[in-house]
């Protein structure tokens, strides 16, 4: 049964979690659009290995150029001069965090939905393995809906699918999903840009492959 007969909106990216948040939504809701967005991140291939997915799961799917974002502050996924933090440094956050991403997709992702007239919107956020990323955090989400729905005049529910579970209840909830080995084989998590089982080594790959052996393990 649906939750919800309405329409959902996944802010997605074509990587391990906003896809498994694609197929929760499609479980959940009767309509749902995907969008994805340009933020000057390296791999635009990612964009494509979206819209393929989307295509696959039969979601409308759009794409929003927010490029300036990655111009106005450093950091290790829009500007190829800096290196990539392979740890989590002790004092805050690795380089690979991309100030107020997710402030402007959700952001734009609510005014997008406003104008087809969805009011659920659903991110793959974890605070479970949140790498330091502040704006991946429960209090965040919460305090952007009451602000989002203060903003339009609109009842916005943001959901998040991830937000207590960790890598490998997220591979477990893609396999319950029915969709463990598209999410393995079609996604992109890899900061290097290696679709599928990445490049091994970078942290999203670390991360995602641990979850993902853990899980397996698990099984047997
Ligand atoms: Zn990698």
């Amino acid at each position: 049964m649906k939750m919800n007969n309405g329409a959902s909106l996944v802010v997605f990216s074509g990587g391990q979690d906003s896809t498994t948040c694609l197929f929760w939504a499609k479980k959940h809701f009767s309509k749902v659009y995907a969008l994805s967005f340009v933020y000057g991140q390296k791999h635009v291939g990612e964009v494509e290995i979206a819209r393929h997915i989307a295509e696959k799961a039969g979601v409308h799917f759009d794409v929003m150029d927010v490029s300036f974002i990655g111009s106005l502050g450093r950091n290790s996924l829009t500007d190829t001069s800096i290196k990539m933090d392979e740890e989590k440094p002790e004092d805050g956050c690795p380089n690979t965090f991309v100030p107020g991403r997710n402030l402007f997709f959700m952001s734009i992702a609510a005014v997008y939905a406003r104008e087809h007239g969805i009011n659920h919107l659903v991110t793959g956020v974890s605070q479970t393995d949140f790498s330091g990323y502040p704006d991946c955090r429960d209090s965040f989400i919460k305090s952007l809906n009451v602000t989002l729905n203060l903003a339009m005049d609109e009842q916005f529910v943001i959901h998040t699918p991830l937000m207590w579970i960790d890598k490998s209840q997220t591979w477990a909830l893609a396999d319950e999903l029915g969709v463990l080995d598209l999410v393995r084989n079609e996604t992109l998590t890899c900061y290097n840009g290696v679709k599928g089982d990445g490049c091994g080594h970078c942290p999203a790959c670390k991360l995602r492959n641990e979850g993902l052996n853990k899980y397996l393990l698990s099984k047997k």
